[in-house]
């Protein structure tokens, strides 16, 4: 059994909405990264996976509010509902030397007017204000060597850099301070088939020679999932409804919502070549006012009756989790897979 690096219990973080009401977007959600392990968080658009990154990270800014839920890593715990509510900063060594955030898009936000070397140069003086020009080339320098990526990159713009270079550039800069969990939010999402994969082989490279001692991967993009991560957890309307070993979720799905994402993205077959798949018909619930019982409800086709009035707890079995009525009926049973095809 691995030890784990990062528990973070009962996470709950508010979208304050105009009309005065708070929305939930991450309600009570538990997750946990074995040391050494990538997590795959995954779910649809809008299902709370970047609002849970954001809070992991400590960079939840109004209207986000982390109101709940404790975060425990490195042998530190932070009681997340006693955070600033109106920035929900943490201090500042805790970001980007304990956990650090690579954001959605984030190659896309770097300044057109500096070069790679300048931006290393921010980023180590914003944690460490006496740091030298000169001992943050170094370490970029040996960083890139280590991971046998060119060092003349750091002599270059932004755009002077190919996406799937950028991208790399980006992540080894975030990763500098030698952080013990990175949480990367959609880092292959603009990348085409063989940058996705030199950006997996590196952060897979990154795990075995220790700069960082966990990744929380969050992505809609299952296949990648299916060869970067150990473990998966699938997020739906602001909970996590199924969490395992990456290999069990694959084969072995226990909820509906994780078998009609995997039937939505298929190997090319004769059917789902000549036919349209359609996907998981519907869409997912307003969180302002989620359906009652299980949230997943409207949508599911091994719905009971129980699924509308009560919302189902959380089963374990072994280091499977899953929350779903028909899970508890029919135990070790796997789901079976549907395409719904047009
Ligand atoms: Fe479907 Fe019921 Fe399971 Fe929800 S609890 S996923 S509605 S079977």
């Amino acid at each position: 059994m691995s030890k784990i690096l990062m528990r973070a219990s009962n996470v709950t973080a508010v979208y304050a909405a105009d009309s005065g009401q708070d929305v939930p977007a991450v309600d009570n959600v538990t997750i946990e990264v074995p040391e050494g392990q990538i997590l795959g968080l995954a779910g649809e658009s809008g299902c709370g996976k970047t609002t849970l990154g954001n809070a992991l990270a400590m960079i939840a800014n109004p209207p986000l509010y982390v109101v709940g839920g404790k975060l425990e890593i490195d042998g530190k715990t932070i009681d997340l509902s006693t955070l600033d509510k109106s920035s929900n900063k943490l201090h500042q060594p805790f970001r980007g030397a304990t956990v650090s955030l690579l954001p959605q898009g984030a190659m896309n936000a770097v300044s057109p007017t500096l070069k790679i070397k300048d931006l290393v140069f921010d980023v180590m003086r914003a944690h460490d204000s006496s740091v030298k020009r000169s001992d943050a080339m170094d370490r970029a320098t040996d960083r890139l060597k280590m991971l046998e990526l060119p060092t003349r990159a750091l002599d270059s713009y932004a755009h002077q850099l190919s996406g799937g270079m950028k991208q790399r550039m980006v992540t080894v800069i975030s990763t500098l301070l030698n952080p013990r969990l990175l949480i990367a939010d959609e880092p292959t999402s603009a990348l085409d088939v063989s940058s996705q994969k030199a950006l997996i082989e590196m952060l897979l490279a990154m795990v075995e020679k220790k700069i960082m001692a966990g990744v929380i991967f969050i992505t809609h993009d299952l296949p990648v999932l299916s060869m970067v991560t150990d473990r998966l957890a699938i997020m739906y309307a602001g909970k996590v409804v199924e969490n395992g070993r990456t290999e069990d979720l694959v084969h072995n799905a226990r909820h509906p919502y994780t078998s009609a994402l995997l039937a939505s993205v298929l190997d090319p077959t004769e059917e789902t070549r000549t036919k349209h798949v359609l996907g998981i018909p519907g869409s997912p619930p307003n969180l302002g006012n989620p359906p009652p019982g299980c949230r997943f409800h409207p949508r599911c086709k091994f719905a009971m009756d129980v699924c509308s009035k009560k919302e189902p707890a959380q089963l374990v079995e072994g280091s499977h989790e899953v929350a779903c009525w028909w899970a508890k009926e029919n135990p070790g049973r796997t789901i079976p897979m549907e395409v719904t095809v047009a």
